[in-house]
């Protein structure tokens, strides 16, 4: 490598990273303008449960097949990167496999990963055929029609074009290395179980080509992982990055478990409780801002239901699950998630355009995204969040929505007012007072 391509490589590494820390930079400020809330509790549990679900993929292998499947891609990605530090290394300082010098463990190291960089490649291709092929009902459910169907299949494309170019670069530079009497650089390093049988295509070709050839797909390994991490804001494969945060500050409480607002919670023992002092409530601030029950927007969500959006892989295993989606209803709680992401997107995208500033847009996730038919389909059975294998809950979201129809709107549907009604009136669902509520036992 000349001094101009260790400018070039530094310039390409700065502008990767320079980008990827600005797309980071949004998502952090996107999250952020979700409500607070407080998961700074139990540190054990949500270590554990990073360890056990985002690293130790837990709930993937729930379903065999594709857990494997999953593990090796993750694996392969992960333990790949490695060597991307021997890459960046030898391309700002010149040098050539740069950790040959480890001898005995730099052939073990470079062997697995092309055993590994292998099983990636067969991984991925048996996703793209079940994708594509066999057409699994998940993956062409009409959530995923336009980008989201295109962005599954670019994943699976750039992590076979990124293993081929890296057994390519291992196959051709093992070539030149058995030059004999040596040729250039390119001194004995590492063992090649893989590309060792894709070597001999370069037989043949002169060693100025094959040298060549080495440093094109040497350019074009570091440029595509460069180009795929920067991808990753665009596409539902943030998960490889977020999965870790996300399984971390998950809700820990037992599902099910709702929470009360705590306005209403207040005034509702003052009206069951006849000796509570209604005085003795905090001081009202007058000029605080009318709270608002519930979510119609974005904004309204808290910040990990936002930190869920960016986090689903879309695989669809929460909307086959779904009772409701099961039995025809309109609700996918995939979609859910995708809604959500795609508006606060949207929301991000015009602060970015206003100078930081929100301007309001006439739309809101409500409405505009998810209907209220989605909503009322849902029976919060949690069958989404037992099976979302990265801890996601799109029935929080699901709930936080009903509670603003409900509340700010009245617009829950017939049976429901019935329904709240009675329970106002009569202390249960039914439409009898309290006394008359064993009565049924006298009926035959
Ligand atoms: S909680 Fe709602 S969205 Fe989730 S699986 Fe059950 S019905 Fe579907
Ligand atoms: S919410 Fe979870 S289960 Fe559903 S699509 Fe997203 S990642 Fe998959």
């Amino acid at each position: 490598m000349s001094y101009l391509d260790n400018i070039l490589f530094a310039i390409l590494l700065i502008a990767g990273f320079g980008f990827f820390a600005t797309s980071v930079k949004k998502i952090i400020r996107n999250i952020n303008l979700g409500v607070d809330v407080d998961r700074k509790d139990n540190p054990q549990a949500r270590w554990a449960n990073m360890a056990l679900i985002a690293l130790g993929q837990s709930k993937m292998v729930k379903r065999p097949v594709a857990g494997v499947l999953h593990i090796i891609v993750y694996l392969g990605f992960i333990i790949i990167n490695i060597e991307l530090l021997e890459i960046v290394i030898d391309g700002l300082f010149g040098t050539h496999r740069v950790f040959a010098f480890l001898g005995t463990a730099y052939n073990i190291l470079i062997g697995s990963f092309e055993i590994l960089a292998l099983l990636v490649l067969v991984a991925v291709i048996v996703f793209w055929i079940r994708r594509n092929v066999i057409r699994l009902k998940r993956f062409i459910n009409p959530d995923l029609n336009g980008f989201p169907k295109s962005d599954a299949n670019y994943i699976l494309y750039f992590e076979m074009i990124l293993m081929t170019l890296f057994l390519l670069m291992n196959a051709s530079d093992l070539h030149l290395q058995n030059v004999p009497g040596g040729f250039s650089h390119f001194h004995k390093a590492g063992s090649f179980p893989v590309s060792q049988f894709i070597a001999p295509i370069f037989n043949g070709m002169s060693n100025e080509l094959v040298m060549l050839l080495t440093e094109i797909f040497w350019w074009l390994h570091i440029a595509g992982i460069l180009v795929f991490m920067n991808y990753l804001y665009f596409s539902k494969h943030l998960h490889i990055l977020l999965a870790f945060p996300n399984t971390y500050f998950a809700d820990l409480r037992p599902k099910g478990q709702f929470d009360n607002l705590e306005s209403v919670t207040k005034e509702v023992k003052l009206m069951m409780d006849p000796n509570a002092d209604p005085f003795a409530a905090a001081p009202v601030d007058e000029n605080a801002a009318p709270s608002k029950f519930g979510a119609s927007d974005v904004q309204d969500l808290n910040w990990v239901q936002l930190l869920n959006a960016y986090t689903c892989t879309e695989c669809g295993r929460c909307t086959s699950a779904c009772p409701a989606n099961q039995t025809g209803k309109k609700l996918s709680p995939r979609k859910i998630m995708m809604d959500t992401r795609d508006r606060l997107q949207e929301v991000g995208k015009n602060i970015d355009a206003n100078k930081g500033v929100f301007v309001p847009d006439n739309k809101t996730l409500l409405n505009d995204y998810i209907t209220p038919e989605e909503l009322w389909a849902c029976t919060s059975c949690n069958a989404c969040v037992e099976e979302c294998p990265v801890n996601i809950s799109p029935l929080s979201i699901i709930m936080d929505m009903r509670r603003y129809l409900v509340m700010e709107q009245s617009a829950a549907p017939m049976s429901l007012n019935a329904m709240m009604t009675n329970i106002e009136n009569n202390g249960a669902p039914w439409q009898y007072s309290q006394q008359d509520r064993l009565n049924w036992k006298n009926e035959n």
